[in-house]
């Protein structure tokens, strides 16, 4: 369990289960509370073997190293972080993945999570990450021929490696919403159902390398289609996209940098991985950054 302090109160959080209890009847001081964001992902490389059409991740070459990395995992877990996902490009290609995600798990109480395609997930690498992560995020964006022309990758030897993540580790799946996407929404959540992901994180493409994103006509349609949709699977979608939905916001003054930060393979650290304005993360380390980057206003 690890605790964190904020202007909610006490945030009681379980890496294990992902159990959050909020104490709000602690008035904390504002000097009591967390200083690093709540939230923070890590893309590692930039390097990715898939060229998925709507990728945004920037195509110049990038990977962070470890020991910087090991030290900002260990000021971000002394300063109140919950917890990191790692990305990338595609994380699996990060060499010391393992040596990391077992130095989060052993020296500190953050939780871990990694968005990946899984087709590197090997019974091997499984065995490597076994203990040392808490969730992972599978990006899958339609099933069948759909998934094929989009990921590149047959579709059955993704089902496969759900299967093999499922048996190990909490899972959830990663949808890419788009005019093309849309209709195949049932068949994926269909997919996580039967392949027992915990939930379905549901992503407007944004607007990226000459594509315009997602359409206003299209997101309104998620938004309909998640306000009909009655399956077992939990429906998450971000703060950004969420419009008029009925979501549930447990701490609306705990938003922008104190909810969530990004910092990417060039050691860049950004309000999300969509924001162009950063502050290069130097010895001072990740908080010095943060700091910068509240004082140009973003927040
Ligand atoms: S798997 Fe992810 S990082 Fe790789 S090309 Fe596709 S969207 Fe980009």
């Amino acid at each position: 369990m690890k605790c964190r302090v904020g202007p909610h109160g006490v945030h009681v959080f379980d890496r294990r289960t992902g159990l959050n209890v909020l104490f709000d009847e602690v008035d904390a001081l504002q000097t009591e509370w967390a200083r690093a964001p709540r939230q923070v992902s890590i893309a590692l490389t930039n390097a990715c073997d898939l060229a998925c059409p709507f990728c945004y991740a920037p195509k110049t070459t990038a990977v962070l190293d470890v020991a910087r990395l090991c030290a900002w995992i260990d000021e971000l877990d002394a300063e109140g972080c919950l917890g990191i996902g790692f990305g990338g490009g595609e994380p699996t290609l990060y060499r010391r993945l393992p040596q990391v995600c077992r130095h989060a798990a052993e020296r500190t109480g953050l939780a871990v999570t990694m968005t990946t395609h899984a087709h590197r997930f090997t019974p091997q690498l499984i065995d490597a990450l076994t203990g040392a992560v808490n969730f992972v995020r599978v990006s899958v964006d339609g099933v069948d021929a759909t998934y094929e022309k989009l990921r590149g990758r047959p579709f059955a030897e993704l089902v496969q490696r759900l299967t093999q993540i499922g048996q190990t580790f909490r899972f959830g799946l990663n949808c890419v919403v788009n005019a093309d996407t849309l209709p195949g929404l049932d068949a994926v959540a269909d997919l996580a159902a039967s392949t027992g992901a915990a939930e379905l994180l549901l992503l407007p493409e944004r607007p990226a390398r000459g594509r315009p994103g997602t359409s206003p006509h299209a997101v309104a349609a998620l938004h309909q289609w998640i306000t009909n949709y009655r399956g077992p699977v939990v429906l998450t979608i971000g703060e950004g996209d969420s419009g008029a939905l009925p979501t549930a916001q447990p701490l609306p003054s705990e938003t922008g940098l104190r909810a969530y930060a990004h910092i990417d393979a060039a050691g860049t650290v950004r309000r999300t991985s969509y924001h162009s304005a950063g502050e290069r993360v130097d010895d001072r380390g990740v908080l010095a950054a943060l700091d910068r980057l509240q004082q140009k206003g973003i927040a």
